[in-house]
């Protein structure tokens, strides 16, 4: 759903959007939305409530109405006072124990006192958020950390400046002087092909995604640094590295963010020690934050801002030309909506209809898939296939494992790559250096392995992949 898009420069007025987006909110909740079930055809109202916001920290305190982050009380979730630094900016630096945390009840009676007093409150505006309307929405625990902006684009862009920026060169966290052997390292990486973007010079950080760093942070960094950035620079990424690993797992337990959040804590608490309290900013500062982010919302990705910048890319695919571009936008967006509609009216699996599915959805056609159901999981074997004669012994022994049947009673047929819950996997070339590969895969107890075959057999177990 496409609610509205604001084309120009400047900055946006929040209420044109707000005031209009509260009223259909109001009205949503109230009246509710009347539809008929497809399958049973019954009549049902369902009552519709807005109850979480992503975006990045500018934008947030402009719907919550709070000052900026960089003034006093600038924080959305807590009641941090901030501190000057050298009367040049506000800083935040780390407190035991932690500052108190706002709620809605102590948000909303300072927005009462604002206005009556025609002041700021615990940063709070003399001119309440419209969001205070709506109905159900918690003004502060409505507002998710963004992990993107606040993580990737925030706290692991600015370490890389430190590390990197030749204004640090004097410092004993620089490591500006080794990008050579750096780089070497990275030239060496051969990520998966679901990291859509291949692995980039430190030197080239100005034009990183926030993608980009998250994979510097999660998967590159840590292999790289070794031996490079001294050991309690290194030791402290690490607690950053294992806290945004947990919280941005599939599933989450209450340990895993009780964990995270004492790993956090450290990681906050060291910052300060190690780089100094001028650098104590806001996006280090609301890392504390994330744990109850992820108790709220689910993990770090469900309620992160990376979502809206995917749907950014397919609005700005929309459009062609520089005249019109706002016009252009909504009317291939009404075109490819009304599409969307004309689809679910045709017969399902039609090569029509399948055609156009994949270039709505904007991925290429996948040629010669066969498709197997196994344990709920939803599997495509790429290619056509090709009969699979068993010439090893280790191979024979390691297959009679699965099956109770002789291996001359099966019909194996091996294929080249694989669709796992839209993971890809492909069987280990021996000759081709690629700079991807998807045939490095982790299993078991933290076992590695390549995947030398992916077989298919139609009888016992379905499915295997031959990893050694
Ligand atoms: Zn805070």
């Amino acid at each position: 759903m496409l609610a509205g898009i604001r084309f120009g420069c400047g900055k946006t007025n929040m209420q044109v959007y707000l005031k209009a987006f509260s009223d259909e909110c109001e009205a949503l909740a109230e009246d509710g939305l009347d539809w008929q079930s497809p399958t049973t055809h019954e009549n049902i109202n369902s009552k519709v409530y807005a109850v979480t916001c992503a975006c990045d920290s500018v934008a947030r305190c402009q719907l919550q109405g709070l000052v900026q982050f960089n003034g006093y009380f600038g924080c959305n979730w807590c009641l941090h006072p901030t501190q000057r630094f050298e009367g040049v900016k506000h800083v935040y630096p780390s407190s035991d124990p932690p500052y108190q945390l706002r709620t809605h009840e102590h948000f909303v009676e300072k927005a009462i006192l604002a206005r009556r007093t025609g002041q700021n409150q615990c940063g709070v505006k003399p001119y309440p958020s419209l969001l205070l309307l709506l109905p159900k929405f918690d003004i502060v625990r409505g507002f998710p950390v963004d992990y993107m902006h606040a993580v990737c684009e925030g706290v692991v862009d600015k370490l890389v400046s430190l590390w990197f920026d030749s204004s640090y060169n004097q410092d004993p966290w620089y490591i500006g002087r080794r990008i050579r052997e750096i780089d070497e390292r990275i030239v060496g990486i051969v990520p998966p092909s679901e990291v859509t973007r291949l692995p980039a010079s430190p030197s080239k950080r100005a034009y990183w995604k926030a993608s980009e760093f998250r994979c510097w942070l999660l998967f590159y960094c840590l292999p790289i640094f070794n031996g490079i950035l001294p050991t309690p620079y290194l030791k402290h990424l690490v607690l950053l590295i294992q806290s945004i690993w947990l919280l941005t797992q599939t599933k989450i337990s209450a340990p895993d963010i009780e964990k995270a959040n004492s790993l956090l804590t450290t990681f906050v608490r060291r910052m300060e020690q190690l780089y100094g309290a001028e650098h104590m900013s806001f996006n280090n500062h609301i890392l504390l934050h994330l744990p109850n982010t992820v108790r709220n919302w689910g993990p770090l990705w469900a309620s992160s801002c990376f979502l809206f910048e995917g749907y950014n890319r397919k609005l700005k695919s929309l459009f062609h030309g520089t005249r019109g571009v706002a016009h252009q936008i909504v009317n291939n967006f009404v075109i490819v909506q009304g599409l969307t509609k004309k689809l679910n009216m045709m017969g399902e699996g039609t090569p029509l209809m399948e055609f156009m599915k994949a270039m709505l959805r904007g991925y290429p056609l996948l040629r010669s898939v066969t498709k197997v159901e196994e344990n709920d999981e939803d599997i495509l074997l790429q290619g056509k296939g090709n009969l699979f004669y068993c010439h090893d012994h280790e191979t024979e022994r390691c297959l009679s494992n699965y099956f109770e049947a002789p291996l001359c009673d099966l019909r194996i047929v091996e294929y080249e790559k694989v669709l796992v819950d839209g993971v890809r996997y492909e069987k280990a070339k021996c000759t081709t250096k690629s700079k991807r590969s998807d045939s490095v895969v982790a299993y078991g107890p933290n076992q590695i392995g390549k995947i030398m075959n992916i077989l298919f057999v139609r009888q016992d177990v379905t499915f295997v992949m031959l990893v050694s």
